[in-house]
């Protein structure tokens, strides 16, 4: 498999996708590196997740953002799989890219999740959840 560019061992783990490549972290010595574009190979994994959050309201730049995949990539990915998204009128999502201990001390404070639904989906070497907050009439 890959070697880290770095200190050239083999305890190299995805970790996420940046500007549609894959980026790998290498646990012997931390150091995050990217491979050549993956063009078609992108994980299905990835192009649930971003199915995910355009259907939960996210526009493709927000997703882009996130994810690190192109807005054309997943633009592309919406046709392919021919997705209609309903109308969002009551609820709109929010996200947050968190660490484990981030994520324990965000859930600890009951104002961070009361009155909202919550999903909360491992995301490359953190969490991200998403949360419905009600629009404020
Ligand atoms: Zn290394």
């Amino acid at each position: 498999m890959k070697s880290c560019p770095k200190c050239n061992q083999n305890n190299v783990v995805k970790s996420g996708i940046i500007n549609d490549k894959q980026r790998f972290l290498c646990k012997d010595c931390n150091y995050y590196f990217t491979v050549k574009k993956l063009g078609k190979q992108i994980d299905d994994y990835y192009v649930t997740k971003a199915l995910q959050l355009y259907l939960e309201g996210l526009s493709f730049r927000e997703i882009e953002r996130i994810i690190g995949v192109s807005h054309v990539t997943i633009s592309s990915w919406i046709k392919k799989y021919n997705i209609t998204r309903p109308p969002h009128s009551d609820f709109h999502p929010v996200y947050k890219i968190l660490k484990q201990n981030e994520l324990i001390e965000y859930l600890s404070q009951e104002n961070n999740i009361k009155n909202s639904g919550l999903i909360i989906t491992e995301f490359a070497d953190k969490y991200m959840l998403i949360k419905w907050e009600r629009f404020k009439k």
